[in-house]
């Protein structure tokens, strides 16, 4: 079945047209100037999201993510300090080493929540070569003209710019940067490429003079190089629409001469306490705080499923609660029926698939495909089938469901205090003294747990 996505250009639904079978897909990866949130991380399990369910009705793929290590303003919009100048300073650690360090970081948190890796992974300052050529096609071809501060892009020489983000020249947000250079020739010109000032850290020689490039043309740049003239969907962050995502389609076009991405989809943020989750605000949560307080990655990946990546979605602990219970209990239903004995009609099961299948094809609808597991799990007499079928579908949820293993003592979202208690149990139980392991039951218990005895002295500890 094709896949359909919103598509923010044309403000419909448009089908993916891949040529060979092939998606091109671009996604805008993460700066590495300091850690990533778990609203970073509903980014890259979006993309992931939009990759598997590529990949799940059957096309191939070719994936692209950059990371940002240079060029990326305090300020969307080109304005005050280098982040990774700042994250430098403030370290007194090399850019170097700030994004091998926040990058290692990123990509752990990306692997436990088994987020696929994308097939070319590009950081910019491996690319600064590529970059200097992309701009000078640009002034080449009349787009772009050199101040003393650097190059810029002519955004009057593109007539469609504005229209990713429905803006026009006379916007308020373009007047805003107007007073950035007073060589800028329209408000909304943007830099591609910024000479250095004397104690800039980041710097490489260039026609133009030494300095850095700007942070849209690293991605043009790397979309050019990995997936050429033609991506068939680009996707980021929504406050990514209207600056960003609309200098990189002015820019492709600059070079190209026509437009190269043909769907740009963009997901909405995740929001706590009212607001966006944000560094700047500094209301945020990483995965390791998470998994201190005594959730799995995995917990966090089937709340994110349950919300669409199209609506904001809200952070808060008891609905990340909830989707842990979820996780154990649907451990516990696929065990029933892995070890189940009915069988199936195959008309069922095919007409379960092919469900799963038209919601993940409908803009990647990760709640209806959620609720047609759910559905598969929960109303079909415990059989086999459904448990293959439901491993299938894990294609596209990612949950891991193929390591899910009949002995397993459940414990892996349980925090470590519990652990050690149920393990002292379990060794006063190999030893017999039941009156120990009495006490420490209801110690379990008095800290909001319940243990469950297994055979072979194993048991399986939930949240009350
Ligand atoms: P950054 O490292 O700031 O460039 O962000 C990396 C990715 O995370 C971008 O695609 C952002 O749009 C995205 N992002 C940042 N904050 C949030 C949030 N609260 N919810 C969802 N995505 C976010
Ligand atoms: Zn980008």
């Amino acid at each position: 079945m094709e896949l359909k996505l919103y598509n923010s250009l044309t403000k419909k639904l448009d089908t993916v047209k891949p040529l060979n079978n092939t998606v091109n897909y671009y996604f805008c990866g993460p700066t590495v100037y300091w850690y990533q949130h778990i609203g970073n991380m509903r980014a890259f399990f979006v993309m992931d999201s939009v990759r598997r369910a590529v990949k799940y009705l059957g096309y191939n793929i070719n994936h692209v993510m950059n990371i940002t290590d240079v060029g990326h303003m305090t300020s969307d919009a080109d304005e005050g300090e280098d982040k990774m100048e700042v994250a430098s300073k403030r370290e007194h650690k090399t850019p170097e080493e700030i994004a091998k360090f926040y990058w290692d970081l990123c990509y752990k948190d990306m692997k436990a929540l088994n987020i696929e890796t994308p097939e070319h992974i590009c950081p910019a300052t491996s690319v600064i070569p590529e970059i200097i050529n992309f701009i000078q096609d640009i002034l080449d071809n009349g787009y772009g003209y050199i101040t003393e501060k650097g190059v810029y892009y002519d955004t009057s020489k593109y007539p469609n710019y504005g229209r990713l983000s429905g803006m026009n020249q006379n916007d308020k947000l373009f007047g805003a940067r107007i007073d950035v250079d007073e060589e800028k020739r329209n408000p909304a010109d943007f830099v591609l490429w910024v000479i250095a000032k004397d104690n800039h850290i980041q710097k490489w020689a260039s026609p133009w003079g030494v300095g850095y490039p700007g942070w849209h043309i690293e991605c043009s740049t790397i979309g050019n190089k990995f997936l050429g003239e033609h991506i068939d969907i680009h996707g980021g962050g929504i406050e990514h629409k209207t600056v960003h995502h609309e200098n990189e389609i002015a820019q492709n076009y600059a070079k190209c001469g026509h437009e190269v991405v043909d769907i740009w989809f963009h997901l909405e943020h995740l929001m706590f306490e009212g607001g966006k989750m944000s560094k700047s605000k500094g209301n945020i949560y990483t995965l390791s705080s998470l998994i201190e307080k005594g959730y799995s990655p995995l917990d966090l990946r089937l709340f994110f499923l349950s919300a669409h990546y199209s609506k904001p979605q809200n952070f808060t602990f008891s609905a990340l609660d909830s989707a842990k219970e979820s996780l154990n209990n649907l451990k516990k239903l696929l065990l029933k029926h892995k070890n189940g004995e009915n069988s199936i009609k195959k008309d069922d099961i095919l007409s379960l698939k092919q469900k799963f299948i038209e919601n993940i094809a409908d803009n990647v609808n990760s709640p209806l495909a959620l609720a047609v597991m759910w559905d598969a799990l929960k109303t079909y007499p415990f059989s086999k089938d459904i448990y293959e079928l439901v491993l299938d579908f894990d294609k596209f949820l990612g949950l891991r469901l193929d390591e899910v293993k009949d002995e397993i003592t459940l414990t892996n979202n349980v925090p470590k205090e519990i652990i050690e208690l149920a393990e002292e149990r379990k060794n006063v139980r190999i030893k017999k003294d039941y009156a120990t392991s009495d006490i420490l039951r209801d110690k379990i218990n008095s800290l909001g747990y319940i243990i469950l005895d297994r055979p072979n002295n194993e048991y399986e500890i939930t949240k009350k």
